[in-house]
């Protein structure tokens, strides 16, 4: 039986640490049964918790019956830790989801499915894409939960294609808009828009952050009918204006600007080209390596583990896209 002891703290957690000691499934699957269920093991048909109704069966290759199995005495139905994750009907070892978990969370840059098919040994790039995808399918959306507050940096860019005409405000095609919404000091988040417009902005800012905050944005005409909830200090880039002082308040988008930039090394260098479809899925991504910057791989890795509840994801909506994930 494990203990918690036993297990590296999310803080300590290292890939040489991840290989060493989850160098098995059933080491893997202690591992994550310790993040998902920290209080005992939760049925996930019927959310039953009482650890005196639910057992496990014991693992037999000759019974067909697979390791970590447990039954719930209450809805007599059956599961392991994978069931209701985005883990679920994999036949990836979860050992090496943990490594890719790890990868995707602690890469600056991002990691390319190509380069952990190579690292994982994976039989296929589109196993290795698919599993990657899942992983940033799980991180896309539960962040989207309490508002942005305080001062918020507003800047839309372009990814994707080449930068002609991007300053006429004509982006060619292959061009694709994001806009990110940065908390100074906190959170941020980046969504894709089909247009720079300024109804378009108005709308992801009044969806994204809290009445009364100050919003900082450069001083485009699109944010000039910026809703009176907030406080709108723009920031005069065309006079070459890039900080203004107002007593002790620094009006910028800086920190905005450097997450673009990090956002655009990821996509040129490690992605070469996203597709408008999976582009909310990188943004996720680069997202959660942001709103994590704070702590250690490790703890990056356990936080999004934890979002892995939930998120059964399918070949089907992968291939139709996933703006609209199921609740
Ligand atoms: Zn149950």
């Amino acid at each position: 039986m494990k203990t918690k002891s036993m297990l590296p703290t999310p803080a300590n957690l290292t890939l040489d640490e991840i290989q060493s000691r989850f160098a098995t499934d059933e080491a893997a699957r202690a591992y994550l049964e310790e993040i998902r269920w920290p209080n005992g093991v939760i049925c996930p048909h019927c959310k039953n918790a009482d650890q005196k109704r639910i057992w496990e069966i014991k693992a037999s290759s000759t019974a067909k019956i697979r390791a970590g199995l447990r039954q719930c005495a209450k809805c007599k139905g059956q599961f392991t830790i994978t069931v209701g994750t985005i883990f679920e009907d994999s036949h990836i070892p979860l050992r090496k989801w943990l490594v890719a978990w790890y990868l995707l969370c602690s890469s600056k840059k991002g990691i390319s499915s190509l380069q952990i098919q190579r690292m994982l040994g994976l039989g296929s790039y589109r196993t290795a894409l698919f599993m990657m995808h899942r992983i940033r399918y799980a991180l896309a959306h539960p962040a989207f939960t309490t508002q942005l507050s305080g001062t918020v940096e507003v800047d839309e860019t372009y990814v994707g294609g080449k930068a002609k005409n991007v300053k006429s405000g004509h982006p060619i095609k292959t061009k694709m808009c994001v806009v990110s919404l940065v908390e100074r000091g906190g959170k941020a988040r980046s969504l894709v828009l089909d247009r720079v417009t300024g109804a378009n902005l108005n709308r992801a800012i009044r969806e994204h952050v809290e009445v009364g905050s100050t919003v900082c944005t450069d001083d485009s005409m699109v944010y000039r009918g910026m809703p009176k909830i907030f406080t709108h200090k723009p920031v005069k880039h065309s006079a070459d204006e890039y900080v203004r002082k107002e007593k002790d308040f620094l009006v910028h988008t800086n920190t905005v600007e450097s997450k673009f930039s990090l956002l655009k090394r990821g996509i040129i260098g490690t992605f070469h080209q996203v597709s408008r479809k999976h582009l909310p899925l990188y943004l996720a991504e680069f997202d959660h390596r942001y709103n994590q910057r704070k702590v250690t791989d490790g703890e990056r890795t356990v936080s999004a583990l934890k979002l892995a509840e939930g998120k059964r994801l399918t070949l089907k909506p992968l291939k139709n896209g996933l703006n609209k994930p199921k609740k």
